[in-house]
């Protein structure tokens, strides 16, 4: 069984899944065929934004995809709160499967196959399938994250239902909670006045997660909210990278096919501190779609992945003078002090477009953990942190990190079924 197609992007997740879109939009004389292990498209996943993440003229792709859009959001830290009026927005991978459903020609999505054999002009399927193309994008996810050296941002996720609830915006980061494993929040989504997403979030140098732990934590906080009544309808995790240093050739080494080019997790296109990948999807998805023709794919997407890299350096500079400093206990300071800064700096920090003089600005003053330490990490390129990859890095009842997998259940997650205890 084989077909002919002009390009096969493999994996229907973020990237794959917008680069879809944008190429059906904008390329329609592109046949274009997405290959997805999955049974569904984008996994069983939430995915968040803020407005100014999204240039104007790029909303058009991910306005389809909003479940859900607050106009502002909310800080707590011990010392200060404050709101801001960026406004948010969450998706998840029901939406994108279905939106890629409409808008794609029919029979244009293959799931629950995945791709075993690539290359730049044909993939083979498990179940058989040979597809010849013009060209292959891979959007496979980072299997891991090889020659890269930080910490991570690892969490786990429950959507309760607690009825009235009385939250009307997202909580970004709420840090008044005990301070555990370097520097912790709780992260908070009113999905409907009787709906909450609590997230239990640290920036850790370690990669172990203790699912039942943060499971616990979590519950204590929607007590500590007074919600008696709440139910788990949802629950994910995820161990991601927060990138200081390393090298980027090496990473990209892991996963090169010849000919074939990357977008995604997969190439690296992920915001250094914050681990999230949605903005880079983004501006790969249009990209991918502005290519002057199938052959420049792969080169486009390679040129990208360096560029991203060249980039982020003041970002993985950041992050080595938190993970750098020691002292765990005092990273929550740097998010404080961050959250003392003007918005606009604020909302190019999350959309990684920093201009020199927020450089200037993050750097200047007194700093809010002690440099001294940090000297040498700083000096050497983040070379003394931990390796990504490294497997003594991952405590052992942590899942395996990455960045493209992640462990969810539709309706509640295990021994979460239940009531809250009062
Ligand atoms: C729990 C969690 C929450 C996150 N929340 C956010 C967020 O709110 N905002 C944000 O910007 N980032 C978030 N991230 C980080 C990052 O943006 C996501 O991990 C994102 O999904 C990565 O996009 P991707 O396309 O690279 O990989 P994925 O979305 O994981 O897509 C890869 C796809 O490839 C498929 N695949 C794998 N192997 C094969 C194969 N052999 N053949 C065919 N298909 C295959 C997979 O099934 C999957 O669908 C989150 C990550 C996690 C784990």
């Amino acid at each position: 069984m084989s077909a002919q197609t002009d390009l096969v992007i493999l994996g229907g997740g973020l990237a794959g899944g917008l680069a879809a879109l944008a190429v059906a939009a904008q390329r329609p004389e592109w046949r274009v065929c997405v290959v997805e292990a999955g049974e569904r498209c984008g996994g069983n996943h939430v995915w968040s934004w803020f407005d100014s993440d999204i240039a104007q003229d790029a909303r058009w792709l991910v306005d389809p995809l909003v479940v859900k859009h607050w106009d502002g959001h909310g800080v707590r830290f011990a010392g200060h709160e404050r709101q801001l009026p960026m406004g948010y927005n969450s998706t998840n991978g029901e939406r994108l499967d279905a939106v890629l459903e409409e808008r794609l020609p029919k029979g244009a999505v293959l799931r629950g196959s995945p791709a075993l054999e690539v290359s730049a002009t044909h993939v083979t399927l498990a179940d058989g399938w040979r597809l010849e193309a013009g060209a292959v994008l891979d959007a496979r996810g980072a299997p891991g994250f090889a020659g890269l050296r930080g910490g991570w941002q690892k969490f786990v996720g429950q959507v309760w239902h607690t009825g009235p609830h009385g939250f009307e915006k997202p909580i970004i980061m709420d840090a008044t909670v005990e301070q555990r494993d370097g520097y912790r929040f709780i992260y908070v989504l009113p999905f409907s006045a009787e709906t909450l997403f609590v997230e239990d979030t640290y920036y850790s140098a370690h990669a172990g997660l203790d699912r039942d732990v943060l499971a616990g934590r979590i519950a204590d906080y929607v007590a500590g909210l007074g919600l008696k009544q709440a139910r788990i309808i949802h629950e994910e995790q995820g161990v991601l990278p927060v990138v200081a240093g390393g090298e980027i050739e090496t990473f990209l080494a892991a996963t090169r096919i010849p000919g074939v080019g990357r977008i995604g997790t997969r190439a690296g296109l992920f915001h250094p501190l914050t681990s999230y990948s949605l903005p880079c999807a983004v501006e790969a998805a249009l990209a991918v779609a502005g290519a002057p023709g199938l052959s420049a794919l792969d080169g486009l997407c390679e040129s990208r992945a360096r560029a991203h890299w060249r980039d982020g350096a003041f970002l993985r500079l950041l992050a080595r003078m938190m993970f750098g400093a020691g002292e765990p206990a005092r990273w929550h300071r740097v998010f404080e002090r961050f959250y003392r800064l003007n918005e606009g700096l604020i909302a190019r920090f999350y959309a990684g477009r920093l201009t020199m003089p927020d450089k200037l600005r993050l750097v200047s003053g007194r700093p809010p953990v002690p440099l001294g330490r940090a000297l040498a990490t700083l000096m050497g390129g983040g070379n003394s942190l931990a390796g990504l990859d490294h497997p003594g890095n991952v405590g052992h009842d942590s899942p395996q990190p990455s960045i493209g997998s992640i462990t969810m259940s539709p309706s509640a997650g295990p021994g979460a079924s239940g009531v809250l205890p009062s």
